[in-house]
């Protein structure tokens, strides 16, 4: 398996981020990834070192056309990104994004030679009626396209009940979750895949987090912002 990999989602936020402080971060053995709102991809591309990778937070389906306000995959590409958010559950809400379509931008993501990270997760009712491991079944086997490979895709689980409130699933909780998601990919591609966790992770959950089986790294969002804490994860990160 690839060494472990500490992504950051800034979100709608990073106008005020320690640029550098983030270039600073030294080369280790997790993998950095730095999503910045795409304005800002081509100014951390060349201000950070090119260990750190950057990403966008979305891409569109399409290569081109008449879709004002969004961006292809080969824009951000060009722009200086290696991969690519696509289906994160604030877009699937705000946005209506189905599965469907979250396939089809992991594709594009592809056809323009980026990585994917598809995101995943059930609702607290979901996980309350216990329905957590359909729900990802199913999201995962209608956002993952055919053809997904292990160096094309990357898979984050990412509860929504999780993200920005401070609370996370068990450790047990989310290992059953990885082991389900990584026996479905492997029937389906034959091969395992890099799976992050995502959710309220921060520097006292992260070593605790990552050290479940099935857990090769985090998709980190209010986190990844302050340098300190990011580092404080990537250190965790084991
Ligand atoms: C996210 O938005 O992908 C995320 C995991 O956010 P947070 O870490 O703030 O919960």
């Amino acid at each position: 398996m690839a060494r472990k990999l500490a992504a950051g989602n800034w979100k709608m936020n990073g106008l005020d981020a320690d640029i550098d402080g983030f270039a600073t971060l030294p080369d280790t053995e997790t993998e950095l990834l730095i999503c910045p709102p795409s304005t800002m991809i081509p100014s951390l591309r060349s201000q950070l070192p090119e260990h750190i990778a950057i990403g966008g937070q979305d891409c569109h389906s399409e290569t081109t056309g008449a879709y004002t306000g969004d961006i292809s995959a080969q824009m951000l590409r060009i722009a200086g990104a290696s991969h690519v958010i696509v289906g994160h559950s604030e877009r699937r809400e705000a946005h209506g994004e189905t599965d469907q379509q979250v396939a089809l931008k992991a594709k594009a993501a592809w056809d323009a030679g980026l990585t994917s990270i598809i995101c995943i997760g059930e609702t607290l009712e979901d996980r309350t009626e216990g329905q957590t491991l359909d729900v990802i079944g199913t999201a995962l086997a209608a956002s993952v396209p055919e053809g997904a490979t292990n160096e094309t895709t990357i898979i984050a689980y990412e509860p929504i009940w999780a993200i920005g409130t401070g609370r996370t699933p068990t450790l047990a909780q989310i290992g059953e979750v990885h082991s389900a998601i990584q026996d479905i990919l492997s029937e389906r591609f034959g091969a395992a895949f890099r799976l992050l966790y995502g959710g309220s992770m921060k520097p006292e959950n992260a070593s605790a987090i990552t050290s479940i089986d099935n857990v090769h790294g985090g998709l980190i969002g209010g986190a990844s912002l302050k340098v300190a804490d990011f580092q404080a994860i990537v250190d965790a990160i084991t």
